[in-house]
């Protein structure tokens, strides 16, 4: 017998650097909310923008939630022209949504790497940033990883962590449930944190080539 009770999870799906190859995920589960942590776009157009959010309007979930990426120049540089173009989800720089009880947080900052979208030096400045996520996060989405937490790159750079560490300290003082993000493709994972039980999903389909070829990560949450 079904407790009365008893609280449905909320079923979180995780994609994330699709990379306007969004055609080519070989399949996505239905969910409560699908979240995509950025770098949907390849070169970061306009015209990139309206076919990805035209594939999202076709996929059944009840939700959807998007960030930008590095790659996604048109959120940063024509933020009037692009932000009407998402009308298939729910789109977050530095703000939040309250989705079946769970709060949302969604920024798309990371670590300066070359001169990318969205990149912010280490330490004080993306720090500031990090500071803006509520202290009631659930469930927070960024594009990057925290430093430690599927954030080592391969090639030239072997085995090195490029994660963000001032994100890595400001998540230890929240109360998340749940830490979705991309952005180190070859990082992609899925792991529980032993010390606090915080889910953590680095959901990139695409790989180090950008192949999308990984499947999309699903997060059960109570709320
Ligand atoms: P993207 O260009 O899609 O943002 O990142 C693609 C790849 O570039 C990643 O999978 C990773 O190999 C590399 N990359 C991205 N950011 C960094 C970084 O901060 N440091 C290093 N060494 N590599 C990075
Ligand atoms: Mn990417
Ligand atoms: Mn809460
Ligand atoms: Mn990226």
């Amino acid at each position: 017998m079904v407790d009365p009770w008893e609280k449905k999870p909320v079923r979180i799906v995780c994609i994330s650097d699709t990379h306007s190859m969004h055609e080519e995920i070989d399949d996505i589960p239905d969910g409560d909310v699908l979240v995509h942590a950025g770098d949907c776009l390849g070169r970061g157009t306009l015209f990139e923008l309206d076919d990805f959010n035209y594939w999202l309007g076709e996929l059944p979930h009840a939700h959807k939630i998007l960030i930008a990426g590095n790659h996604d120049w048109c959120f940063e540089r024509y933020p009037d022209k692009a932000r009407p173009l998402v009308t298939n989800a729910v789109y977050l720089e530095e703000s939040g949504v309250t989705i079946d009880g769970i709060e949302f947080w969604g920024s798309p900052y990371t670590p300066r790497f070359r001169d990318w979208a969205f990149n912010v030096d280490r330490g004080e400045k993306i720090a500031s940033h990090w500071a803006k996520i509520p202290e009631t996060t659930d469930v927070l989405i960024t594009h990057g990883p925290p430093e430690g937490i599927f954030d080592e790159v391969v090639g030239p750079d072997c085995g090195m962590s490029v994660g963000c560490a001032d994100l890595a300290k400001r998540i230890d003082s929240l109360h998340l449930k749940a830490h979705i993000f991309g952005h180190i493709h070859e990082a992609y994972g899925y792991g529980v944190r032993a010390k606090d039980g915080v889910k953590f999903a680095n959901a990139s389909i695409c790989d180090k080539r950008y192949r999308a070829i990984r499947k999309p990560i699903v997060i059960d949450l109570v709320a």
